[in-house]
């Protein structure tokens, strides 16, 4: 069988049934950047940096096709693995001079786990494999530096005795500490080879106490442990969490990269760094990161001693830090992306050992993004491709004082669940949570984990945390769909509720009800005291406007708002709504004094409507009857009045943009008192003296109106053919308005919704009525009145007959909250605060539908387009639920062809790029 590698190469002979090796070395590799899949990350990145001419340690990798095969195998390393291991091996030997085992040249390597995705959950590097007593003196000797030697000895039984044999690492650590003080050396540094000698004899003993067995010499049997270990710290506990956490699969499997070892530890000309090209924080353009002289591997990382910053290598080794600059630029220039880089320099030769695509803050993402685009590196799309829509969400909410944060005192970590800075007074029930808020004050509400009974605590709470609970916890749930702050998952918070107090042993830090805290929900910690926040203004984020902008060029979608006030269409068009999607009149019914008049006509508008009927019959009416319509009318006449200012403002706000304005929707009830306390009052007031002749009025009212599901009853287009003068104001408000917002030199577009429609009938009679308002308005205006009719695709049988429907409809706009509400059966109110967050957690289903788009509605919303387009090719449609906002349903959105989507305010930014990359994503899958 022969062994030389030729850089072209493309087989390897091998024992094994597959290749399992891929090879680097002498300038060449075997693999490249682009085999991730089966080299993993790390092992990816060495090979094209050794592509590229950079100095790395000749090596080789075991690809995760043999993790694979590994466990499919029983945890037994598939057949003629380890034969194909020793060849690796020797040509390692050949290409470095040394030999694995060999005493007087000894050749020692690194074992290193590398997966697809970086995975903090896995396995950690054992260095300076291959050393044992004979080996070691080779070392000494080639090297002619003993403490060198001993301290590489002393670090591999370390790691080797805590990664692979499982010795518990404290007991290592608690030696080298007591070997420290023993010597009086303030670091490990200080200790001389004849202490570390002693160090390596008591390592030896503690692992042979813990395991029971010796610590292995054998070079190739330390080798054969060391890739089992890794591939079984595939299935280890932390890395099944992260995965779980991250939603990587479970069978992509990591590869395992055997590098030869350089020696950072081998005086003051050797260290060992890590490093971004750019600032992962903030996304400057500077060299960014930390390196130690004379240590080796994850002492920068691990914190052994406190490391300079890199910009220190520049003063003590001029010519590596230069070397290493250029470096730098290179690999980012090559990846066309920021890197984050791992070196050692061996008496002052530099060799890199990692190279990865950097993770960086919201920030940072945006700035690099920005930067790299101006810098002529990437192009527009990418740029907008780069930037996870969360970093955008992120960059909308409040963050701490960097500084203050830096000074602060940490009570706990925990998981990361719903992002933003929240100050308040540590409260630990729902209950307490809403008395003190009702006091004025602000709290954090602190749980061990929460249930629906806490809802209410969590609304008016500025944030939350609990000990226990994943991000699909219901916790994190409700607190990203309320957009509050939350830490989950903090499980070295001891919450004591019975003494409403907490403490966190890792800290030794605690707090009781009423001490101040500051939660940080995009890191996931909990602080001491009320720290400073600073407040995310987009106004203040040129960038982030810049990156928008360039998304706005690739979208196809338009992206509008849902908004109800002048000011938050205002709002939404600073953040670069393109027009209002919904615009939900009965909102307006609840503002200040108008509630009353609205009740005063819900009271006798049954009774009025039947008498209108009568007088339209030309019936003769009583005085009851003729009262009934006075009260009434003048009600509404008032309504009207208030409404039509409503407009004017809102169509000022979105002057020159669409408004699509939304007839009275919900159950007439809502805006009546609960039945059961208007009960409760009148069977009071009756029991001591009697109750008012209005509130008697009242309660027969609310009686009257009652239904067993309000949301299925009498509603949206069913209440206005019911009682039509509502939808009749409302008409003649809006038509009104616009007419008024003409003359004075504004140019209102006016769109008319009909809620709840099911069957076409129900439009068309609607409209009707409406067409009848209208017309005399129109006459009479003298400038030209301009407004559609359309329609709430939201039943679905409105889905189902859409061909129907847009026969008297010029646009749609998915109501996807009741769509999926009555797709699923659901009731979202009651559903989302019980039973779906149990679903979720279990897996029962995959997502919250009512978050994120679910599959079978988007299937309906597809039918509905492609019907309510084949009655009418230009029809409008766009999407005005929750899921308008939300990246993964505005993916669907684009599949569809909706013309926009349409969600709240704050969160345009975030739709405004979700959008492009959704079209950038179909734009390639046509390409395919
Ligand atoms: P992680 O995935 O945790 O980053 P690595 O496999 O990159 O783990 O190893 C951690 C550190 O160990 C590296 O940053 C590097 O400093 C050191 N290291 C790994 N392999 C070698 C090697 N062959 N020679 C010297 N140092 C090494
Ligand atoms: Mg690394
Ligand atoms: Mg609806």
């Amino acid at each position: 069988m022969t062994t030389t590698i030729d850089s072209t190469a493309t087989e390897r002979p091998h024992k094994a049934q597959k290749r399992y090796i891929y090879a680097w070395g002498d300038g060449a590799a075997e693999g490249n950047a682009q085999m991730r899949d089966l080299l993993g990350g790390k092992g990816a990145g060495l090979a094209e940096m050794t592509i590229a001419g950079l100095p790395t340690p000749p090596g080789f990798t075991i690809t995760t096709e043999a993790c694979n095969d590994y466990f499919a195998n029983g945890e037994q390393l598939p057949g003629g693995l380890w034969d194909d291991v020793l060849e690796a091996v020797k040509e390692v030997e050949r290409r470095t001079g040394k030999g694995f085992g060999d005493a007087s040249n000894p050749l020692l390597v690194s074992v290193r786990s590398g997966a697809k995705f970086s995975m903090p959950g896995m396995m950690d590097t054992v260095l300076n494999l291959g050393l044992n007593g004979d080996t070691l003196h080779g070392l000494i000797a080639l090297t002619n530096n003993e403490r060198f030697g001993w301290d590489a000895y002393r670090r591999f039984i370390q790691m080797f005795g805590r990664i692979v044999m499982e010795v518990s690492g404290e007991r290592f650590d608690h030696a080298l500490e007591a070997s420290k003080e023993a010597h009086g050396a303030k670091q490990d540094t200080d200790l001389d080879a004849a202490a570390l000698r002693d160090l390596v004899d008591e390592f030896k003993a503690i692992v042979k106490a813990d395991t029971g067995r010796d610590f292995p010499d054998d070079p190739y049997e330390q080798l054969d442990l060391a890739i089992k270990a890794v591939f079984a710290s595939w299935f280890g506990k932390r890395a099944r969490d992260y995965r779980k956490n991250q939603q990587i699969p479970d069978d992509l499997g990591t590869a395992v990269n055997v590098v030869t070892m350089v020696f950072g530890n081998m005086g003051d000309d050797s260290g060992t760094g890590v490093a971004f090209t750019r600032d992962p924080n903030t996304g400057a353009k500077v060299l960014f990161g930390e390196y130690l002289t004379n240590a080796q591997g994850e002492d920068v990382v691990a914190g052994i001693r406190t490391a300079p910053k890199i910009a220190q290598m520049q003063t003590d080794m001029p010519d590596v830090y230069a070397e290493f600059q250029r470096i730098g630029q290179q690999l980012e220039t090559h990846y066309r992306d920021v890197q984050d880089l791992e070196f050692t320099i061996e008496r002052g030769r530099l060799y890199m050992l990692q190279t990865r695509s950097a993770k960086r803050t919201a920030a940072a993402a945006v700035r690099i993004a920005a930067d790299m685009v101006d810098e002529g590196v990437i192009t527009k799309a990418e740029a907008i491709a780069r930037i996870e829509p969360a970093h955008v969400d992120q960059l909308l909410r409040d963050t701490f004082d960097q500084g203050a944060l830096k000074q602060a005192t940490k009570i706990v970590n925990g998981l990361n669940a719903s992002p933003g800075a929240a100050v308040g007074r540590a409260v630990f029930d729902a209950d307490t949570a809403v008395e003190w808020v009702n006091n004025g004050e602000k709290v954090i509400l602190v749980r061990i984990e929460t249930s629906p009974d806490d809802f209410h605590g969590m609304a008016v709470a500025q944030g939350i945390i609990t000990a226990r609970g994943g991000a699909t916890s219901h916790a994190a749930v409700v607190a990203r769909q309320i957009g509050k702050p939350c830490v989950a998952g903090s499980a070295d918070l001891a919450v004591d509720y019975a003494g409403k107090q907490a403490h966190c042993s890792v800290t030794g830090t605690e707090f009781k009800e009423g001490d101040w805290v500051s939660l940080d929900g995009s890191t996931g910690a909990l602080y001491m005291g009320a720290l400073p926040t600073v407040s995310a203004r987009f106004e203040d984020q040129p960038e982030l406007q810049k990156v928008l902008k360039w998304a706005d060029e690739i979208r196809r979608m338009g992206v509008w708002t849902n908004a109800d006030k002048p000011e938050e269409a205002a709002q939404a068009r600073s953040y670069g709504a393109e027009g209002i999607g919904l615009c939900r009149t009965e909102h307006m019914f609840r503002e200040g004094d108008r509630l009353e008049i609205v009740r005063g006509a819900i009271l006798v508008a049954n009774q009025a409507t039947r008498a209108k009927a009568k007088e339209a019959a030309a019936e003769t009416l009583s005085a009851d009857e003729l009262d009934s319509i006075a009260t009434f009318d003048s009600a509404m006449a008032k309504l009207e009045q208030l409404q039509q200012g409503d407009f004017e403002g809102i169509f000022k706000a979105m002057d020159g943009l669409p408004v699509v304005i939304r007839l009275i929707d919900p159950p007439l009830h809502e805006f009546l008192p609960n039945l059961e306390d208007q009960l409760v009052k009148v069977t009071r007031a009756e029991a001591t003296g009697g109750a008012s002749e209005e509130d008697k009025q009242l309660l027969a009212a609310i009686k009257s109106m009652h239904e067993q599901n309000p949301m299925l009853g009498l509603r949206g287009c069913r209440l206005g053919l019911m009682i039509p003068d509502f939808v009749k104001i409302q008409t003649r408000a809006i038509l009104n308005a616009q007419i008024a917002v003409r003359k004075a030199g504004g140019n209102p577009i006016a769109k008319i919704m009909i809620p709840l429609v099911g069957h076409v009938n129900e439009l068309s009679r609607t409209r009707e009525i409406l067409e009848a308002e209208a017309k005399p308005i129109e006459d009479a205006a003298g400038v030209e009145v301009d407004y559609k009719f359309g329609t709430m695709i939201e039943v679905p049988r409105g889905a189902l007959t859409a061909d129907e429907i847009a026969r008297d409809a010029a646009f749609f706009s998915f109501g996807t909250n009741d769509l999926t509400q009555m797709t699923f059966g659901y009731s979202r109110d009651d559903a989302e605060g019980g039973f779906l967050l149990k679903y979720v957690e279990d897996g029962i289903l995959p997502v919250n539908p009512f978050q994120t788009l679910d599959d079978a509605v988007a299937g309906l919303m597809k039918v509905a387009v492609d019907k309510g387009r084949a009655t009418r090719p230009e029809l409008e449609i766009g999407i005005c639920g929750e899921h308008g906002g939300d990246p993964a349903s505005i993916m669907k959105c684009e599949k569809l062809g909706l013309d926009y989507v349409s969600c709240s305010p704050f969160r345009v930014p975030v739709a405004r790029l979700a959008a492009a990359q959704a079209a950038l994503t179909s734009a390639a899958e046509r390409d395919k």
